[in-house]
């Protein structure tokens, strides 16, 4: 990285730290050039990445839109509130470890429904049936056919 001091951009790390319970990294630095130091801190990227919508258009990712829906899809469903949490989290986790800035509402959509389909298997129908907009019975029904022949996940 460049020099703050004179620019350059030979610079070396003379030592190197985990700070914050280790999710921090601190870098002390020594320019070659002008050979004054400083310090960089370097975190991980904890901003969850922008929603690109169908239409194109970009929203901020929105927790409670995506707890939402999964709470309608596990309404009256032997679910615990704890279970969903963790679902949620390893979705949130998911998307924030692709490390991209944008991130298709579609993928969420599937993330999500991968997630219900190991929880519950009437609420990922539930959840699919109004995402996938199922165009007719019979399209619903090959989905639930296809689900019965799959071991089940526990
Ligand atoms: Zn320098």
């Amino acid at each position: 990285m460049h020099c703050p001091f004179c620019g350059d951009n030979d610079t070396r790390v003379t030592d190197s730290r985990l700070v914050a319970d280790g999710d921090q990294v601190r870098r002390r630095r020594q320019c070659a050039s002008c050979a004054e130091r400083f310090t960089t801190y370097e975190t991980a990227e904890l901003v969850m990445p922008r929603v690109v919508k169908a239409d194109g258009s970009r929203e901020t990712f929105d927790e409670t839109k995506l707890r939402a829906g999964m709470l309608r899809a596990l309404e009256k469903r032997p679910v615990s509130a704890e279970a969903m949490e963790a679902a949620v989290e390893r979705i949130r986790q998911a998307l924030r470890a692709r490390g991209e800035r944008e991130v298709n509402a579609r993928d969420i959509g599937e993330a999500v429904m991968q997630s219900l389909k190991q929880l519950d298997q009437v609420a990922y129908i539930r959840f699919a049936s109004v995402y996938r907009k199922f165009q007719d019975i019979d399209e619903f029904r090959a989905e639930i056919d296809r689900l019965s022949q799959e071991p089940d996940p526990q």
